[in-house]
């Protein structure tokens, strides 16, 4: 379990004097003064003091607060998505003529800021394949500004080197170094502990856990985070205290919960790589994963996503999704409820087929986001999918 376990659960927001238990939902978009000279002294910042939800919240501020416990880090700020903080991890800091390095298999929307709208402000770009650790420095420039990187990877589950990369920092200590940490959690992997400036994720996925809100969140360097504060003050990408609220609450079961997709992510791979109509598994955790002891080096366990390619490519994979009973077919992953997606049609559909292919993503790949439910019906599921196909 988190070390810090009981630190997170007992974090919360100031008890009001209504003495509740839990934590009330704080729907205010403006905090009152108690007198001229205060409003004067928390604007001049010599009082610290609520304004203004666009700047701070009490249910936003728990929920940080959680978040930077679990992957010790001195501050943080969080978004109303997780692309809003991705956004705002390289808008906050780039100008024109800057440059970012970042490994080449990242979220869609990502790949769309790098190659559709920096562009526009000047601000370019070069794509390194994360698991050739030479690859980092070569790429990068006198301009160089950020170094990006995603790890395990979607859907193809490649790591990075995370204590490698940390050292890259140490050598360049001007450049940031950031990681969307979405697909690990804070409680499988924390990247600070190298040496990262800045931890990103989308608080959609495992953080809350059951598909209900959107949210991001970005901890890190005190430093780093005041200069976003100054960003997110007056571009407003600001989370909504309900969201805040709802994700505060369930991160306190994340530990629990991830330790229950991993055990049941693991089962499953490793039935599959049994299996004749299988063609490859990929999970960080088993032992026939290219990287399997940088997993188990730099991750507690090995995540919620198995990602494997059916024999009969693209037809067969269709049939497959369309015979699954109890998983369902969505785009969104992290879950309590297993769903199965396949990435060529959907996610990465807007790549070209080389593109593709460069990414581990077969006509065949199907993700498989798996739940908390009891493994055996996963698996069940699964294989009936398999046999009803063949
Ligand atoms: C989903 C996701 C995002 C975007 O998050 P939203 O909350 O959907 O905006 C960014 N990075 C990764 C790795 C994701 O899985």
């Amino acid at each position: 379990m988190e070390k810090d376990q009981s630190k997170i659960i007992r974090e919360q927001a100031p008890r009001s004097a209504t003495r509740e238990h839990s934590v009330p939902l704080y729907l205010t978009s403006s905090f009152i003064f108690d007198s001229a000279e205060q409003g004067r002294a928390i604007f001049a910042e010599e009082e610290e003091g609520m304004v203004y939800s666009r700047y701070a919240n009490p249910n936003t501020t728990e929920f940080i607060n959680k978040v930077c416990i679990m992957e010790n880090a001195e501050a943080g700020l969080a978004f109303a998505s997780g692309m809003a903080a991705v956004f705002a991890s390289f808008a906050g800091f780039i100008r024109n003529g800057d440059h970012i390095v970042s490994s080449r298999a990242i979220f869609g929307s990502t790949h769309q800021l790098f190659t559709q709208l920096f562009p526009r402000w000047g601000v370019t770009h070069t794509y390194v394949d994360a698991v050739d650790s030479e690859a980092w420095e070569k790429a990068i420039q006198p301009n160089t500004k950020i170094v990006f990187l995603e790890s395990p990877s979607n859907p193809g589950l490649e790591l990075a080197d995370l204590a490698f990369l940390g050292e890259l920092k140490a050598k360049y200590p001007h450049i940031i170094f950031a990681i969307d940490n979405c697909f690990a959690t804070p409680y499988l992997q924390k990247p600070l502990d190298y040496g990262f400036d800045l931890s990103i994720h989308s608080a959609t996925k495992y953080m809350d856990g059951q598909g209900r809100v959107l949210g991001g969140v970005i901890v890190g360097m005190q430093e780093l985070i005041d200069q976003l504060m100054f960003f997110i003050r007056h571009t407003g990408p600001a989370m909504s205290p309900f969201n805040a609220w709802v994700l505060s609450k369930s991160i306190d079961t994340l530990g629990l919960r991830m330790d229950r997709h991993c055990s049941n992510a693991l089962a499953l791979a490793e039935t599959l790589e049994k299996h004749s109509e299988i063609v490859d598994v990929k999970y960080p955790f088993l032992p026939s994963h290219p990287q399997y002891e940088l997993a188990v080096k730099q991750m507690k366990a090995g995540g919620g996503i198995v990602t494997f390619e059916v024999a009969g490519g693209k037809e067969r994979a269709y049939r497959f999704l369309d015979s699954l009973k109890m998983i369902l077919y969505t785009s969104n992953l992290g879950d309590a409820r297993s769903i199965a997606t396949h990435p060529g049609s959907t996610t990465h559909s807007k790549l070209s087929e080389e593109e593709r292919l460069g990414l581990g993503i077969k006509p065949g790949s199907i993700r498989l986001s798996v739940g908390i439910e009891d493994k055996d019906d996963i698996i069940g599921d699964i294989l009936q999918a398999l046999e009803a196909t063949k």
